[in-house]
C-alpha cells in the first residue's frame, strides 16, 4: 500500500524504527495498551450497574498516562478532554508519543444516522459511504482518530442483538457495504483530512453465536466461514481498513483474540493486511475466563504471539505483564516489536506525531454543520423499507386529520437507536415532530402514546449513559390512555401507529428469546385497527419482529428502523410523498422465532415441494423474503439477456436487463441479480445474490442495467478441495426486486 500524502513510506518507517530502537520493554507494552476512559457517571450507580473498575477509571488511567504507559484511549469525545489527556500523555512519555483516541463511531457521532442495518437496507453504497464520511468528519474534529466500526459480522439469527450493527445475512451485500463504510471513514488512504481509521470487527464469526446469545461460542464449518462469514472482512481489508478488532468468543474452540490462524495466516498472509489489530474489550483478560490461558502472563504472551497488537482494557491489562513474558522466554521480543511497529505506524500516518491536538473552536463548528443533518435526513429516507401498502394507502392523500399513536412516536432517544452516547435530545426530530412540521395547516395532528413504554426484563449495561433507560411515566393511567388513543384514532382520517423495540432492547448484550412486539404494543395496534380508521404502521426496529398479525390486518407497514437525528423529518417526507421509499430487507424476515435461523441462500432440500415436512406447525416460508421492499412506483422487468451463453473458467458473462416503472408515481427500485448453480462438486445454495443496483424511476421511465458475473461471483470455497473452485456447471440467473425473483435465464461454464 502506498501513501499518497507527503509522508513517504520510507519516511514513516524510519521515524517508527528510530522510536522503537530506543524503547524499553515496559514502554513497548505501554504502546500496546488501550484503556477505556469514562469520565462522567456517578460512582454508586456504576457499581450497581456494571463494575467497580469503571469508578476507578479516570484516576487510574491518568496515573498510567503520566508514566507514559498508554498507547491508546477510548470513549473520550469532548475535544477539551482530548487535549487535556493528550498533553498528559505527551508529557508523561519519554519520547513524547501521543495516544490514539478510538471510539465507537457506529452510526454517527453528533449527527446520528440510521442504525447500520438500516443503512445496509438502503442498498445504496453512496449513501453508506457518505454517512460514514460525515461521521468521520465529526469524529476527527473532536479528536477521535479511529472508529471501532464497521461491524461486518454476518448475522443470521435475529435473536442476536447485534444484528442491528451489521449489514444482515448476506455475504455479497455485506462485503459491498463493508467496503463502502471503510471508504467513508478513511477515504483513499490513512491520514487524509477529516477522516479516521476504520476498524472492521469482530474478527471472526461473532455473528454466529450459538442460539443468538451474545458472546456465546461459535462453531463454524470451513465452508460457512469462507463462504459466509469471512468475505466482508476480506472486502474491508481490500478497501484499505487500517485496523481490525478481534471477536470475544472462541472460534471452533480457539479464542479469536489469540487465534494465530485468523490473525497471521488469513488476515496478514493471505489478505495482505498491514494495519494493526486490537482485541475487543477485556478479551485478552478473558483468555483465562475461556479456560485457555493459565494466567495473565500466559494470556499476554499468547495474544502477542498470535499476532494481536493492542489490548483493549478496562482495568488491569494483561499486557502489563509483557516484559515478564519476554524475560521468561514465553514470547519473542521480535513479536512485541512487530506489534509496536504497527501501532506506531498508524500514529505517524495519522499525523499524530506532528500535531496531536485538536482545535476546539473548529470542533464546535463542524458538529453544528447543517449539511450533516441533510445527509442524515436523505439517508433515513433511503433506508426505510415499505413492507406492505395495500390499496396504495401511502403516500397519504392530504388527510384532514391524523392520529399519531404509540410511545415510540415521540421518544428522541429511541429514534436514535443503540450505540449513541454523544447526542443532544433536543436536536432529534421524532416521528411526531416530523409529521407535525410537515402536516402544516391542512392536516390536524393529534397524539397519544396509548400505552407506557415496555421494559427489559433484565436491565441493560448501557442504561447508565444519559437517558437511555426507558422512562416509566409516573401517574400513567393505562385504561384512560388506551381509551384516549383509540378515540383519537377513531376520530381521525388516518392513524399512524409507531411500534417496535425500545433502543436498549437491541445492540450489544441485548439478545432476545422472542421476536414479539414487547409490552402491550400488539394490543394497542389491534385496538386502533378495530376503530376502522385506515392504519399506517411504522416499525422502529433493528431486527425482524413478529408482525404476522400486522401483515394480515394493517394496510400499510413501513419499516423506519432507528432512523437517527433527522428520522422524523425523513419519515414525514415518505408518508406525504415528498420522497418514495426504496429500501430492501437485508435479512429474511421470519414468521416466528421458531423458524430462525432462516436464510434465503439455504442449500436445496430433498424435494422442492416439502411443505409440512420442515415444521408441521409452521410454513417453510418467511413473512417477508430477503431483498423485499415496495415503493410508490411498480416495476416490470424485461429483455433479460446475456452476452454469451457459455464461458470458460476465468471469463465473465454480462447480464443485461431493463426495468420500467409502470406505476402511477415515481419510485425507487433495487434491481437484484441472483445466481443458482444447478450441479457441482458441492451442494450449492438455492440462490445467491451476485449483483444489485438501486435506481430511481419517473412514471413510465425505463433503465437498462448491466451486471458482470466473473470468477469472483462464480467461485465458492469447496470443503473437499479445501480451496476456491469454479465448477463446470449450468447456472441460472434470476433478476428482480427481491430474492424470489422469477425472471430468469441461464449460461454454462465449460470444463
Ligand atoms: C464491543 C465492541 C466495542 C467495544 C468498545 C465491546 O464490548 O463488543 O464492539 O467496540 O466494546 O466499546
Amino acid at each position: 500500500m502506498t501513501d499518497p500524502t507527503s509522508t513517504s513510506d520510507d519516511g514513516v518507517a524510519s521515524r517508527v524504527e528510530a522510536l522503537l530502537a530506543d524503547m524499553t520493554l515496559a514502554e513497548k507494552a505501554g504502546q500496546l495498551t488501550q484503556f477505556f476512559y469514562f469520565d462522567l457517571p456517578p460512582a454508586e450507580e456504576i457499581e450497581e450497574t456494571l463494575n467497580a473498575d469503571f469508578a476507578r477509571q479516570p484516576a487510574m488511567v491518568e496515573a498510567e498516562l503520566s508514566q507514559g504507559r498508554v498507547g491508546s484511549l477510548l470513549f473520550v469525545t469532548d475535544p477539551a478532554e482530548v487535549n487535556r489527556l493528550q498533553r498528559m500523555a505527551v508529557a508523561g512519555n519519554r519520547h513524547g508519543i501521543p495516544v490514539l483516541f478510538g471510539f465507537d463511531v457506529i452510526h454517527g457521532l453528533r449527527t446520528i444516522f440510521p442504525v447500520p442495518i438500516a443503512m445496509a437496507a438502503s442498498w445504496d453504497l453512496r449513501t453508506v459511504e457518505q454517512g460514514q464520511a460525515v461521521a468521520a468528519r465529526e469524529a476527527r474534529a473532536v479528536g477521535i482518530h479511529w472508529a471501532f466500526a464497521p461491524m461486518v459480522d454476518i448475522a443470521r439469527d435475529p435473536r442476536w442483538g447485534r444484528i442491528v450493527e451489521g449489514a444482515g445475512e448476506d455475504p455479497y451485500l455485506g462485503s459491498a457495504v463493508a467496503a463502502a463504510q471503510v471508504r467513508g471513514f478513511q477515504g483513499a488512504s490513512l491520514g487524509e483530512q477529516d477522516r479516521i481509521i476504520a476498524g472492521p470487527k469482530h474478527f471472526a464469526g461473532y455473528g454466529a453465536a450459538l442460539g443468538g446469545r451474545d458472546y456465546d461460542e461459535v462453531d463454524l464449518s470451513d465452508a460457512q466461514l469462507w463462504n459466509v462469514y469471512l468475505p466482508p472482512f476480506e472486502a474491508a481489508v481490500a478497501a484499505g481498513a487500517g485496523n481490525i478488532m478481534t471477536a470475544y468468543m472462541p472460534l471452533n474452540g480457539i479464542p479469536a483474540t489469540a487465534n494465530r490462524w485468523l490473525l497471521e495466516d488469513v488476515l496478514r498472509r493471505q489478505w495482505g493486511f498491514e494495519g494493526f489489530v486490537v482485541s475487543d474489550a477485556q478479551a485478552v483478560h478473558n483468555l483465562r475466563t475461556h479456560g485457555f490461558a493459565a494466567d495473565q502472563v500466559d494470556a499476554a504472551a499468547r495474544a502477542v504471539a498470535a499476532g494481536l497488537d493492542l489490548e483493549m482494557a478496562i482495568a488491569d491489562p494483561a499486557y502489563t505483564h509483557l516484559p515478564e513474558a519476554v524475560e521468561q522466554g514465553l514470547v519473542d521480543e521480535a513479536a512485541l516489536d512487530a506489534a509496536v511497529r504497527r501501532v506506531l505506524t498508524a500514529k505517524v500516518r495519522m499525523g499524530l506525531l506532528d500535531d496531536p491536538y485538536v482545535d476546539e473552536a473548529r470542533a464546535r463548528e463542524v458538529l453544528a454543520d447543517p449539511a450533516h443533518r441533510d445527509v442524515a435526513r436523505a439517508a433515513a429516507r433511503r433506508a426505510a423499507v415499505l413492507l406492505r401498502n395495500e390499496g396504495d394507502l401511502l403516500p397519504l392523500d392530504r388527510p384532514a386529520s391524523l392520529a399519531v399513536v404509540g410511545p415510540l412516536a415521540d421518544s428522541p432517544r429511541d429514534t436514535l437507536g443503540p450505540w449513541v452516547f454523544d447526542y443532544d435530545s433536543s436536536e432529534t426530530v421524532t416521528v411526531l415532530q416530523g409529521i407535525r412540521e410537515r402536516a402544516g395547516q391542512h392536516t390536524e395532528v393529534s397524539y397519544a402514546p396509548g400505552i407506557r413504554p415496555a421494559q427489559r426484563t433484565f436491565p441493560s449495561m448501557f442504561d447508565m449513559w444519559g437517558d437511555n433507560a426507558p422512562v416509566d411515566p409516573a401517574g400513567f393511567d393505562d385504561a384512560a390512555e388506551l381509551d384516549r388513543a383509540v378515540t383519537l384514532a377513531r376520530e381521525a382520517d388516518v392513524a399512524v401507529v409507531v411500534l417496535g423495540e425500545w433502543q436498549n432492547m437491541i445492540g450489544e448484550a441485548a439478545s432476545r428469546s422472542s421476536l414479539e412486539l414487547p409490552g402491550d404494543q400488539l394490543a394497542l395496534l389491534q385496538a386502533v385497527v378495530a376503530t376502522g380508521t385506515p392504519v399506517v404502521l411504522l416499525v422502529m426496529n433493528g431486527r425482524p419482529l413478529d408482525l404476522r398479525w400486522a401483515a394480515e390486518h394493517v394496510p400499510a407497514v413501513l419499516d423506519i428502523w432507528y432512523p437517527g437525528t433527522q428520522g422524523g423529518a425523513a419519515v414525514a417526507d415518505l408518508l406525504f410523498g415528498d420522497a418514495a421509499p426504496g429500501g430492501k430487507l437485508p435479512f429474511t424476515w421470519p414468521r416466528t422465532v421458531g423458524q430462525v435461523p432462516m436464510v434465503y441462500s439455504h442449500t436445496r432440500s430433498h424435494e422442492p415441494a416439502n411443505q409440512g415436512r420442515r415444521y408441521w406447525d409452521e410454513a417453510s416460508t418467511p413473512l417477508f423474503p430477503f431483498g423485499h421492499g415496495l415503493s410508490y412506483g411498480r416495476f416490470e422487468y424485461s429483455d433479460l439477456s446475456l452476452d454469451r451463453d457459455t464461458l470458460r473458467r476465468g471469463e465473465t458473462v454480462t447480464v443485461t436487463v431493463t426495468v420500467t416503472n409502470t406505476g402511477p408515481r415515481p419510485g425507487e427500485e433495487v434491481v437484484q441479480v441472483y445466481l443458482s448453480q444447478r450441479s457441482g462438486t458441492a451442494a450449492r445454495p438455492v440462490r445467491e445474490l451476485k449483483g444489485f443496483e438501486r435506481v430511481g424511476l419517473a412514471v413510465g421511465e425505463s433503465r437498462t442495467l448491466r451486471f458482470p458475473l466473473g470468477p469472483d461471483e462464480l467461485r465458492y470455497w469447496n470443503a473437499a478441495a479445501r480451496d476456491w473452485v469454479v465448477d463446470a456447471a449450468t447456472f441460472d440467473v434470476h433478476v428482480g426486486g427481491d430474492s424470489t425473483a422469477s425472471t430468469s435465464t441461464s449460461f454454462a461454464v465449460s470444463g
